[in-house]
């Protein structure tokens, strides 16, 4: 069975706390890993979160501040030390393709595992595979900033009753699926459309365009939400969003999951993020991450 799942490896902006390592987000969706902005020590909260480098297929760096960076060098020269057998493609700005080289070239190490690098440097989509179209949307932070979404293509779902009143049965339905149509019965009219599943990861940014672009109609929605609302001005300054912004964006998105991330480390009270959200009337499912935490996408409607 596929698994479509988010692994939380690290929650912390700015600076990690006893409960909280720097960033670190693992999606899996179905055969692929998609490792998003490791911040220092991801490799180990990979090993306390069950997460092999042979699972990481993509990386994606929305920027170069060290708490969704710096454990770049780690996860790198963990993926060459256990001679991944796949290749690995980083996206990240390309106007930080100095930081890039530096970490994946911070200290010695025998290199054995083919990482294909493939920055951005405008919105568009920088992949789209049978799984997954993944697309990058430009942020508002002082450093450049991209958040990602994917999107999965849109399938059809077969209805047996209508197959069944044309008489359609066994291995026909395989036929029509994959010919369009059969004996003049067009397969529009015995299936509907079954709507691709969306994921987005937003992070660090001002409200934008792109927060709204990236969350529209997701399943599931990563973001962050490093202040209260009370400290609206301090987000608005260093290029950040409140909890109360974050859950309006996701409101208004449409979002069916969204997921609270990238705490500053001046708040103690985890429930204030959630009670602040729910205030600014997001009413889907709300998780408010903790370290090593997973969250299934959910399931298709
Ligand atoms: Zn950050």
């Amino acid at each position: 069975m596929s698994v479509r799942e988010l692994v939380v490896l690290g929650t912390a902006s700015q600076v990690p706390t006893r409960h909280r390592n720097h960033n670190g987000y693992l999606l899996r969706w179905d055969g692929e890993g998609i490792l998003f902005d490791p911040g220092e020590g991801t490799q180990r909260q990979m090993l306390r979160a069950g997460v092999a480098a042979h699972d990481i297929h993509r990386i994606c760096v929305t920027h170069f501040h060290g708490d969704h960076s710096l454990g770049l060098a780690g996860v790198i020269q963990r993926i060459n030390l256990d001679r991944v057998p796949h290749e690995v493609t980083a996206h990240y700005p390309r106007s930080g393709q100095r930081f890039f080289d530096r970490l994946r070239h911070a200290t010695a190490y025998r290199e054995t595992v083919t990482l294909t690098e493939a920055p951005v440097a405008a919105d568009g989509v920088l992949v789209a595979t049978p799984a997954y179209t993944l697309e990058a949307r430009r942020l508002s932070h002082p450093v450049e900033s991209y958040g990602y979404r994917l999107t999965e293509p849109d399938g059809r779902r077969m209805l047996p009753e209508r197959l069944a009143a044309h008489g359609i049965t066994g291995p026909d339905v395989g036929r029509l699926q994959r010919e369009g149509s059969l004996n003049g019965v067009p397969l529009e009219a015995v299936s509907e459309v079954r709507r691709g599943q969306r994921f987005a990861f937003v992070m660090d940014t001002r409200l934008c365009e792109g927060v709204h672009a990236l969350a529209e109609g997701c399943d599931l929605l990563v973001i962050e939400s490093t202040f209260l609302d009370q400290d609206e001005e301090l987000a608005v300054e260093f290029g950040h969003l409140t909890a109360g912004q974050a859950a309006r964006a996701a409101r208004d998105a449409g979002v069916r999951h969204l997921v609270l991330t990238h705490f500053s480390q001046r708040y103690a009270q985890p429930e204030e993020f959630e009670r602040q959200a729910r205030a600014a009337g997001f009413e889907g499912e709300l998780t408010v991450a903790r370290d090593l935490q997973r969250v299934p996408v959910p399931k298709r409607r």
